[in-house]
């Protein structure tokens, strides 16, 4: 019985379950946004609009998220896009990038693309570390530049930008663009660059991957590893997708660690290579995605109860903008 629990708990705390479960929530938005559309469109039955997709624009959001902490007040219009925001910096924060280890749908796309890599050609070929070290400096003077400009442009801008109907369509229009061929070809690239070097975009060119690993080695929980009773067998550092050395790490402080418990789980040495809270406290390695999970899911939650989450735009004002022309792509599907 023991076992069998132990069998289901490893399942439902493993990666893959849980990223692809919030792969599966953001994917059933999208065809709700969609659907949505099509309504707005006069070309279906009417669905309410999914506040999820706001996670498809979130350089915008997270202008409105400086803006908030600069005193510039909640968002009022599309609050589900700062509620986001605040889930995956209080993940990164808290939990060595959680968001990214186990959240992010984007991220989870580009893992499924090493792993068939991994597959076809019996590995991801690494760049060599002069290349390395200079794609992933390129990331954080991206993610530097990004902070720098939204840390700059004047609250009120910010602000107005918020009430502004392109900022409301503006998930449409990126869904939209996955009828574009130019885009659907720029994406192929990328998760080709995936599946050959691994994790491309994640490493070398996310800028909000590099506020999240900035923020991570803040983190009060990492990994730790016990030198004492290691017995260099090498297995941490090889099974780690983000490269880091944990064989030769006393704390894995590494900006890149996302948290994944790859090397927890690998580690064939008991109490070796251990999760760790502040003050020593152990955390096991099916624990850390529930920790994750907790710590969105309470600021989702409180969102929702409290009206954060929901937009009070009445759906008929993006039927308007909609019928207004603003959005001139169609999809093949007839969206
Ligand atoms: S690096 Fe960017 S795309 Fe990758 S998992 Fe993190 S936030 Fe998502
Ligand atoms: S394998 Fe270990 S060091 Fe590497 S990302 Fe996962 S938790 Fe971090
Ligand atoms: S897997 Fe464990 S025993 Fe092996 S090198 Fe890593 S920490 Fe040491």
């Amino acid at each position: 019985m023991d076992s069998l629990l132990g069998r289901v708990r490893a399942a439902v705390t493993s990666r893959w379950f849980v990223k692809t479960a919030f792969l599966s929530i953001f994917l059933v938005s999208c065809i709700q946004l969609l659907r949505f559309l099509a309504w707005a469109r006069g070309a279906g039955p009417y669905v309410r609009r999914p506040e999820a997709v706001a996670g498809l624009l979130p350089v915008g959001h997270f202008t409105s998220f400086f803006a908030w902490v600069r005193g510039g007040g909640w968002d009022q219009y599309l609050p589900a896009g700062l509620v986001i925001i605040l889930g995956a910096v209080a993940t990164s924060l808290l939990l060595k990038r959680g968001f990214c280890g186990w959240i992010c749908p984007v991220g989870t796309v580009c893992e499924a693309s090493a792993s068939l890599g991994r597959r076809l050609f019996g590995r991801n070929f690494v760049p060599p570390k002069p290349l390395d070290i200079a794609g992933r400096a390129f990331r954080y003077l991206l993610a530097a530049l990004a902070v720098f400009f939204l840390i700059t442009v004047p609250v009120q801008a910010a602000t107005e930008f918020r009430v502004l109907p392109y900022m409301w369509t503006a998930d449409m229009k990126i869904l939209l663009q996955f009828g574009n061929p130019v885009f659907l070809a720029v994406i192929g690239v990328a998760l080709g660059l995936t599946a050959l070097i691994g994790p491309f975009w994640c490493r070398y060119l996310c800028p909000l991957g590099g506020i999240y690993s900035a923020l991570g080695i803040a983190s009060p929980c990492a990994v730790r590893r016990d030198a004492e009773t290691c017995i260099d067998c090498g297995r941490c550092s090889s099974i780690c997708h983000a490269y880091v050395d944990v064989q030769h790490a006393q704390r894995v402080w590494n900006p890149e660690c996302d948290g994944c418990m790859d090397c927890v789980k690998v580690c064939p040495v008991d109490d070796c290579l251990v999760a760790e809270a502040p003050g020593r406290t152990r955390i096991a390695a099916w624990a850390w995605p529930v920790l994750v999970v907790v710590v969105w899911g309470l600021i989702w939650g409180f969102a929702l109860a409290s009206g954060n989450w929901n937009t009070p735009i009445p759906a008929d004002a993006f039927k308007r903008i909609v019928e207004s022309g603003q959005l001139e792509t169609r999809t093949p599907g007839g969206f």
